[in-house]
């Protein structure tokens, strides 16, 4: 008989961790998907609970990430760290130097890089440009939400244009672009477009997202949700030699929604196909409990529901690559993108 989760001997850490409403909520998906440890992708202020689960649960949470935000109106007000992550006046020399000075200490603090980054900007904006710079010189990287199609029901969050990111890897090479979502998956096929409906069986190898993490040294792509997964399971073949090929550029993440590592559903989430509610404090504002509904959707949508995302993901990169690859995206890649320990 298989071995149900053949990596629990193994480092595994979950670079794509959205905050769970409480640390047993947390550690139960780590648990039951055998991941040994998070990057806690923060919606507000993580400091606090940062703190607490490190001290209380060591080496399980290996540090927050926190996304910034591009307009007064996505920004929580009550955040007094709030003028770190918003990037709508950071092209003003004081505002800039202002976010840099914070975000300077809020790393000293742990936090380790803009993730995840979503907003109704283009990949080649203004105010993503400025990010790409100050990621650069803060030396974190950029993780970021390729989604040109919008999906009913859901928030207008995806990054558009993904197909011109060309540019944006030459003209700031000193940025860890770490890709992610619908855009960067559907390209490692060289027949889809950005917005595209996904594609299914064998892939037509040449694709953008396969060249770039091929070109570019500063491109990275990012494992986790749906997206990977539906694209890393249609052609085995393909994805053996796609994740040997990029063994040093692909990261492991969840972005699962369920509660136990095992596809359980988190509850409110148990129609994921209905309309879902907007965050109940502000439109722009995402609760942990909205993202971990809007995931289960997804899961559901892509034909998902009842598995965990993230033990699925570990399931096919074990299957299809050597061990010594498999190291390498579920551990230590991330280790060096975000300057883990
Ligand atoms: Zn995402
Ligand atoms: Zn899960």
């Amino acid at each position: 008989m298989q071995e149900e989760t053949p990596w629990s001997s193994e480092r595994v850490i979950d670079c794509h961790f959205h905050e769970r409403t409480n640390d047993e909520a947390t550690i139960a998906h780590l648990d039951g998907a055998g991941i040994t440890s998070a990057l806690v992708l923060a919606f507000g202020d993580f400091r606090e609970t940062y703190g607490r689960l490190r001290e209380k649960e060591a080496g399980r949470i290996v540090g927050w990430a926190r996304a910034p935000h591009f307009s007064k109106e996505d920004v929580y007000s009550d955040d007094p760290h709030r003028e770190a992550f918003d990037m709508t006046e950071t092209h003003r020399r004081a505002a800039r130097g202002e976010a840099l000075s914070t975000l300077a200490a809020l790393k000293a603090d742990g936090w380790k890089g803009f993730a995840e980054t979503t907003g109704r900007v283009a990949v080649d904006s203004p105010e993503l440009q400025c990010v790409y710079a100050i990621s650069a010189e803060l030396d974190v990287p950029v993780m970021m939400h390729f989604q040109e199609a919008e999906v009913p029901g859901q928030p207008v969050y995806g990054i558009k244009g993904f197909s011109r990111i060309g540019a944006m890897l030459e003209k700031f090479p000193a940025t860890k672009f770490v890709c992610h979502a619908p855009d960067f998956w559907g390209n490692i096929d060289s027949r889809y477009h950005d917005g595209g409906a996904y594609l299914s069986g064998p892939v037509a190898r040449g694709g953008l997202s396969d060249r770039l993490l091929r070109d570019y040294p500063n491109m990275y792509g990012d494992l986790g949700a749906p997206s990977a997964l539906l694209q890393l399971t249609r052609d085995l073949d393909f994805t053996a030699d796609f994740l040997e090929r990029h063994r040093e550029k692909l990261m492991f993440g969840s972005d699962c929604g369920c509660t136990d590592g095992r596809g359980g559903l988190a509850e409110g989430a148990q129609r994921p196909t209905a309309p879902l509610a907007p965050a109940p404090k502000d439109q722009g504002v995402w609760i942990a409990s909205t993202a971990a509904a809007m995931q289960t959707a997804m899961a559901s949508l892509g034909g998902l529901a009842g598995k965990c995302i993230g033990r699925e993901l570990l399931s096919v990169t074990w299957r299809t690559t050597s061990r010594e690859t498999f190291r390498r995206i579920a551990a230590d890649n991330a280790v060096r993108a975000y300057n883990l320990t």
